[in-house]
Order: structure tokens, then C-alpha cells, then sequence
């Protein structure tokens, strides 16, 4: 199994979700068999209680889990049916763990976050990958946030885990424009200096902005992130979001995390899949 890990910078409601989702897309279209794990990290165990107004209807599932709105995006985008696995919410991590110790599965241990929640995370996250050749894992809300620490633990953790070409980290950031039209690049190193504070590394950034970034905006955003700067690549707004693939492909996103992954040019032969 590939993973690709996509985080959110400086604030949400970015196209985190979309552009997680198209690069799923052109994956599928590369011929890989590709899942999704979308990670929502508030308490709720799932979407079925939660207030539409604040947070849109809830997607039903065939298996009738009730998840957040961006499973159906996946669902869209990649062609494939989901299952109420493929959303890890904090309540269902904490709930299966909390039921593992009265149990007594833990044997008298202390239970805590790390190892025992990260544990449970990375559980959750192998398994709905398992069976698939990528499996692209998107962490609600922001890098910084207190509910998402576990998670970034867990990516953290993962990363020594596995083979360094299995994993990819891919953060999607704002890149605002100022008063005189500029593309600010200081929001984007704020954040990617947050994500190392805890020990992750980004391989890849994609800046949202109403335009394409400029290339000495990619480069300055490279040098300071410490990507390459083929690793840096624009988003912008399109009018209809079944077009982000398209402009992503363009820009060369698809072929990038291939090579990364190393699984371009028929890299991957069936048999390792
Ligand atoms: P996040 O996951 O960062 O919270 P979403 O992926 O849910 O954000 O997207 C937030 C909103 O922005 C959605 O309404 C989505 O349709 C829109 N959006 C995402 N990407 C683009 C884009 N490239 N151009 C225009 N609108 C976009």
C-alpha cells in the first residue's frame, strides 16, 4: 500500500477536500486502484447527530454510516463506494479504545494518547487501505489545532513505519494575495514551520489562490519550506470544481507523486500491488 497524507494550512474551508479528491481522480485514471480515508477529529462518532446547518446534510453510506459531506465527494470523484470505515472520527478512535480497556485488553496498563490512540488511528487507516494500491488520507481542519495532534502523532509514527516511497505528505496552504495584488508566501511558511514542530516534513505544497502562483512565488515558497520546487503547485479557483483534476494534471501533480511514489511508468508490476 501507497499512502498519501493530505493536511490543511493557515485555516480551513480551503479545497483540502477537493484537491485530495482530484488527485485521487488522476490516480484512477493512471490505472491505480485508489481509496480514501477522510480523518474528522471532533468527538462526535459520526455525522448523524450533527446540526445540518453548521454542517451541511449528512452523506448516508450503503452500509448506512452516516458520514461527513466529503465522503461523497470521494465517493464522486474516485467511483467507488465507501464504508463507514473510510470516516475515523475522534468518538469512534476513543470509543473503541475506552471499550478496549474494560475490557482489560490493555493488561493493567496505563492508557494514553500516544501509543494507545495513535495506535488505534494508524489501525483504522491500514485498514481501509487495505486491498487498494493508494489510499489518500485527509486530516480535517487545520495544522495547529488541539483535536488534530493525535492524528499528526499518528503521521508522525507511520512515517517510521513504513518505506520511505510508500508515504507522501502533501499540504494544502493559502497563499492570500495582498492589498497590491502580490502572492504572500508567509501564511504558507507559518504553517509548514508548524507542521515541523511536530516532526512532519511536507513533500509536497499546493497553494490556494485565486490564480496560478507565480513561478518565483513557487520558488520562494520551495526555499523556504525546504521542498523541491517541482513540488510546489497551484490551485486556483475554477468555476466548476469537477475541473480542479484537469488544472491539478496540468500542473503536473499526477505525474510528481508517481515518481515519488515510485510507482510512475508502470513502476508498480501487479504482483507488489
Ligand atoms: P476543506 O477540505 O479545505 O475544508 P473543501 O475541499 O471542502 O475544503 O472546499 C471548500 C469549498 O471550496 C467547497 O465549496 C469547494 O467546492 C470549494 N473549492 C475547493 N477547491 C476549489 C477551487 N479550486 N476552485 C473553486 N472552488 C473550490
Amino acid at each position: 500500500n501507497k499512502f498519501v497524507f493530505v493536511t490543511g494550512g493557515v485555516m480551513s474551508g480551503l479545497g483540502k477536500g477537493i484537491t485530495a479528491a482530484s488527485l485521487g481522480r488522476l490516480l484512477t485514471n493512471a490505472g491505480f486502484d485508489v481509496t480514501a480515508v477522510k480523518v474528522d477529529p471532533y468527538l462526535n462518532v459520526d455525522a448523524g447527530t450533527m446540526n445540518p446547518y453548521q454542517h451541511g446534510e449528512v452523506y448516508v453510506l450503503k452500509d448506512g454510516g452516516e458520514v461527513d459531506l466529503d465522503l461523497g465527494n470521494y465517493e464522486r470523484f474516485l467511483d467507488v463506494d465507501m464504508t463507514s470505515d473510510h470516516n475515523v472520527t475522534t468518538g469512534k478512535v476513543y470509543q473503541e479504545v475506552i471499550e478496549r480497556e474494560r475490557a482489560g485488553d490493555y493488561l493493567g496498563k496505563t492508557v494514553q494518547v500516544i501509543p494507545h490512540v495513535t495506535d488505534d488511528i494508524k489501525r483504522r487507516i491500514r485498514e481501509a487501505a487495505e486491498g487498494t494500491d493508494v489510499c489518500i488520507v485527509e486530516i480535517g481542519g487545520t495544522v495547529g489545532d488541539i483535536e488534530g495532534m493525535p492524528y499528526l502523532e499518528a503521521l508522525r509514527q507511520f512515517s517510521h513505519e513504513q518505506d520511505e516511497e510508500d508515504l507522501l505528505f502533501t499540504h494544502v496552504t493559502l497563499v492570500p494575495n495582498s492589498k497590491n495584488g502580490e502572492q504572500k508566501t508567509k501564511p504558507t511558511q507559518h504553517s509548514v514551520k508548524e507542521l515541523r514542530s511536530i516532526g512532519l516534513q511536507p513533500d509536497i505544497l499546493v497553494g490556494r489562490n485565486p490564480e496560478r502562483l507565480d513561478p518565483d512565488v513557487k520558488e520562494k515558497i520551495a526555499l523556504f519550506c525546504d521542498v523541491d520546487t517541482e513540488a510546489v503547485f497551484s490551485n486556483p479557483d475554477v468555476d466548476d470544481i469537477y475541473h480542479v483534476p484537469l488544472v491539478l494534471e496540468e500542473e503536473g501533480l499526477d505525474e510528481y507523486v508517481m515518481e515519488r511514489l515510485a510507482i510512475a511508468d508502470d513502476a508498480l508490476v501487479p504482483d507488489e500491488r
